[in-house]
C-alpha cells in the first residue's frame, strides 16, 4: 500500500480523556446546538440523564429507546420527538446502536451529532449509515452523518460488562486488519490500524482480568478510536461481508459475530498479503522471524485468552444455515485480497461453526 495511495482525511475532531464527558458543553456550544436532543438505549438511560444535566438547558429531551441495527421504526419515532421539540442537534450517549441511530437523524434531518461513545464499536468514525427494514439492513457512506465531534470518556466504558467489552473490541481489531489490506489503505492508515491492534491486544487482557483497570480502559478506548478511524477510511473486504451477511439473515449478536470470524478470515487473507501480516505481526509483539500463520495463531490466542465466543455454532447458528450464508456472500461483490470460491468459502464457515483453530 505504500507505492500508490490516495488518502483523504475525515473532517473529525476528537476530545480524549478520562472526566472529558464535562466537555460536552463546549463542544454543543462550538458547532451552536442549542436545543440538543439526547440519545440512548433504555439501558444506558441514567446516563442519557447525566448528560442532560451536564448540558443543563441546552438539552430540551431524551430519546431512549436506540435500539440494535437502527429500525426505520425507532428512527421515526425519534424523527417526531425531535420535530416536536425542535431540536437543532443530538448526543448521542452509548455504543454502535445509539450512534447510529445519531447517523439516521443527521441523514434524515440534517441534524449535527455529538458522539460520547461507549464501546469499542467505532461507527462514530465513520460515514457509513444503516437501516433495517422489513428486516434488511441498507447501507451507506454519506460524509453528513460523521459526527462533528467525538468525545471520548473512558470513565463511560467502566461498567461496559466484560463480555461485551471483549466482543466489541475485538470488532475494532477486525476493522484495523481489514483496513491492513484494503485496496484504498495507505500509510496513515496501516500506522492507525497497528497502533490500533497493538492498544487492544495489550488493553483487553487487563479488562478480562479487572473491568475497571483504568489503564486498560483509556487504552482500549484509544484503540477503538483509531481502528473506527480505519473503518471510515478504507473499503472492507470478506471479513465484514461475512458478517453482515450473518447477522443480517440469523439476526446474530454484531461484535461477538465479528470475534468468532477474525481468526478464520485472517487465516484465510493474510497469507495472501505479507506486509499486512507484518503489520499485524508487529501489532501483536511478535519478532521478525513470526510469519502469517504466527500472527494468526496469535489473534486464536488472543480471543481465547479472552473468552471470546469460539464458534457460530456457540451462537446459535445451525450447520444447514451454512450453506445459505455462502450463497449470499458468494452473490454479492466486494473487494478481498485473496479470490473466494464456493469449496474454500465453505470450509472456512465450517471451521468457524465448529470452532475449529483455523
Ligand atoms: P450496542 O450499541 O448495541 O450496545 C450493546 C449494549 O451495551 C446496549 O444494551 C448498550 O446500552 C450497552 N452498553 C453500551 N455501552 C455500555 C457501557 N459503557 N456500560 C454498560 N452498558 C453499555 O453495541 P455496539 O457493539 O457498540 O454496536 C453495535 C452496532 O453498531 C451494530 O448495529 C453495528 O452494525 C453498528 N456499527 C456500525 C458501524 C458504522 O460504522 N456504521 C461501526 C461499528 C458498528
Amino acid at each position: 500500500m505504500t507505492d500508490s495511495f490516495v488518502h483523504e482525511a475525515l473532517p473529525m475532531r476528537v476530545v480524549f480523556g478520562a472526566g472529558s464527558m464535562a466537555r460536552l458543553p463546549d463542544e454543543a456550544e462550538r458547532i451552536g446546538s442549542r436545543r440538543i436532543l439526547v440519545l440512548s438505549t433504555p439501558q444506558q438511560r441514567e446516563l442519557a440523564q447525566r448528560v442532560t444535566a451536564l448540558l443543563g438547558e441546552r438539552a430540551v429531551g431524551v430519546f431512549d429507546e436506540a435500539r440494535m441495527h437502527v429500525p426505520v421504526e425507532t428512527v421515526a419515532a425519534a424523527e417526531a420527538v425531535a420535530a416536536d421539540l425542535a431540536v437543532d442537534g443530538c448526543v448521542a450517549a452509548g455504543g454502535g446502536s445509539t450512534v447510529g441511530l445519531g447517523k439516521a437523524l443527521a441523514l434524515r434531518r440534517g441534524l449535527p451529532v455529538l458522539a460520547l461513545p461507549t464501546t469499542y464499536a467505532g461507527s462514530e468514525m465513520t460515514p457509513i449509515w444503516g437501516l433495517t427494514e422489513n428486516a434488511r439492513k441498507r447501507t451507506g457512506r454519506a460524509p453528513a452523518v460523521l459526527p462533528r465531534s467525538v468525545v471520548y470518556d473512558p470513565e463511560l466504558t467502566m461498567t461496559l460488562p466484560v463480555d461485551v467489552s471483549v466482543t466489541s473490541g475485538l470488532n475494532a481489531v477486525a476493522h484495523a486488519v481489514e483496513a491492513l489490506y484494503a485496496p484504498d489503505g495507505s500509510p496513515v492508515v496501516t500506522a492507525m490500524a497497528e497502533q490500533g491492534v497493538r492498544d487492544l491486544a495489550t488493553a483487553l487482557p487487563l479488562i478480562a482480568d479487572d473491568p475497571r483497570d483504568r489503564v486498560g480502559r483509556a487504552t482500549a478506548l484509544r484503540g477503538a478510536w483509531l481502528c473506527g478511524a480505519c473503518l471510515g477510511a478504507t473499503t472492507m473486504g470478506l471479513h465484514h461481508k461475512l458478517c453482515h451477511v450473518l447477522g443480517g439473515m440469523l439476526d446474530l449478536p454484531h461484535a461477538a459475530t465479528h470475534a468468532v470470524m477474525l481468526p478464520h478470515v485472517a487465516a484465510y487473507n493474510l497469507p495472501a498479503v505479507p506486509a499486512a501480516a507484518a503489520a499485524l505481526r508487529r501489532s501483536l509483539g511478535l519478532n521478525d522471524t513470526a510469519d502469517a500463520a504466527d500472527a494468526v495463531a496469535a489473534l486464536t490466542a488472543l480471543t481465547a485468552r479472552l473468552g471470546a465466543p469460539g464458534s457460530l455454532r456457540d451462537l446459535g447458528v445451525a450447520e444447514s444455515d451454512l450453506a445459505r450464508v455462502a450463497e449470499e456472500v458468494l452473490a454479492g461483490p466486494y473487494a478481498n485480497p485473496r479470490p473466494v470460491n464456493r469449496p474454500e468459502l465453505t470450509a472456512l464457515l465450517h471451521a468457524a461453526w465448529t470452532g475449529d483453530a483455523p
